[in-house]
């Protein structure tokens, strides 16, 4: 998974025409790079940085975002401090000193009030480089664009669908079209990066050139949206859009341009090329992996496809993890319009949302990810033979 390692992400410093947010003593903190993301900072006389982190919009779900980039003219420890007003403290900090890796703070690194609405923690700085944090390790437009470069291009379509309302690009990924077709979407949460990892290893697990691979393209076209919100990733918020909306409560009033731009698109994909939908899955995160589905055999096309693939990719995952447990919630919300709902009802397709734990290991994730995509693609050749 060359994702996974990292390298392909633009190194991460400070440009010389950022405007510091706050500064003190020849510490600056910056803003301005995709994903980064607080209400206001300021210093201490002790030389402590307090951030206060605020959401985009009011009455929202509570995933609060931040991330900053510090330069020094000198090595030091910097103190910091993020305020959360009345939300709770969620994901702890990623640090990233040499523009390429995370490092994960743990939890004894990061102190919390009782009401964990307020957490400290320190970050070392040098003058070589700049010190970028993160709530989790940024994953940006400008890493899907890079992402989607490396891909073989005799086997992966690229095409920008759209513009979001920020005029950031809307891509569509395919594989070459067939009677059946697997829909893919994710990162309609902005903050969701885990989930947004699984995706991306996902799908280089379905574009892989082994055998496996090779004969389920020759069945199924795969028609994928890896990136539904980008102006919410670019700006660092929690949950929504520019236009204030929930991405996963627009699947049906669709009244942002994000969601209306990809609806519209499927339809006339499948139209174009006279393919039925078999599933689709759309990645998120929550605080551990689950699988929201529909309950088994419910769905009209390939009722068996479901329950069946829930059933192979346990098996596959205890061969790694004999520990392992499946973590499967079956509902219908007909009442909610979110993309899950959505696709049952208007394509009669299973569809699944797929959920990474916030704090889950990219390894683990990335391995998740392809058991996945190995069990989906072994279950529905095994029924259409
Ligand atoms: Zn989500």
């Amino acid at each position: 998974m060359a994702f996974l390692t990292g390298t392909l992400s633009p190194p991460v410093y400070a440009r010389a025409d950022e405007r510091p947010a706050c500064e003190q003593n020849g510490i600056t903190v910056y803003r301005n790079f995709p994903g980064a993301a607080f209400d206001s900072c300021a210093f201490s006389k002790d030389g402590t940085v307090e951030f206060v982190i605020r959401p985009e919009d009011k009455e929202i779900n509570p995933s609060p975002w931040y991330a900053f980039r510090v330069v020094s003219n000198a090595s030091r420890r910097l103190p910091v401090v993020l305020n959360y007003g009345r939300i709770k403290h969620r994901y702890l900090p990623d640090v990233n000193y040499d523009g390429h890796t995370w490092q994960p703070l743990n939890d004894a690194q990061v102190i919390s009030n009782p009401d964990e609405t307020r957490v400290q923690f320190s970050v070392a700085l040098h003058p070589a480089h700049a010190t970028t944090v993160a709530a989790q390790p940024l994953l940006a437009g400008a890493d899907y664009r890079a992402w989607i470069d490396s891909l073989d291009s005799a086997t992966v379509s690229t095409k920008e669908i759209g513009r979001s309302p920020l005029n950031n690009p809307l891509w569509r990924l395919t594989t070459a079209p067939k009677t059946h077709t697997l829909l893919l979407i994710g990162r309609q949460h902005p903050p969701e990066t885990t989930g947004a990892i699984a995706m991306l290893a996902f799908m280089e697990r379905l574009f892989a050139q082994d055998e496996l691979a090779r004969e389920f393209r020759q069945q199924v076209g795969i028609l994928a949206y890896p990136l539904l919100n980008p102006d919410g990733v670019e700006l660092g918020y929690w949950r929504h859009n520019t236009g204030s909306q929930d991405l996963n409560r627009d699947w049906g009033p669709f009244t942002q341009i994000e969601t209306r731009s990809v609806a519209s698109d499927i339809d006339e994909y499948l139209g174009e090329h006279a393919t039925t939908l078999i599933k689709s899955i759309d990645f998120h995160s929550t605080w551990y992996e689950v699988f929201y589905t529909q309950e088994d055999a419910t769905a009209d096309n390939f009722p068996a496809l479901l329950g069946n693939w829930m059933t192979e990719f346990e098996r596959a995952m205890k061969t790694w993890r004999p520990d392992f447990a499946l973590n499967r919630k079956p509902s219908h919300n007909a009442d909610r319009p979110t993309a899950k709902s959505y696709f049952f009802e208007r394509y009669g397709v299973a569809s699944t949302t797929l959920e990474i734990g916030d704090a889950t290991p990219d390894a683990y994730t990335g391995r998740y990810a392809q058991l996945a995509a190995e069990s989906f693609m072994r279950v529905w050749l095994e029924q259409s033979r």
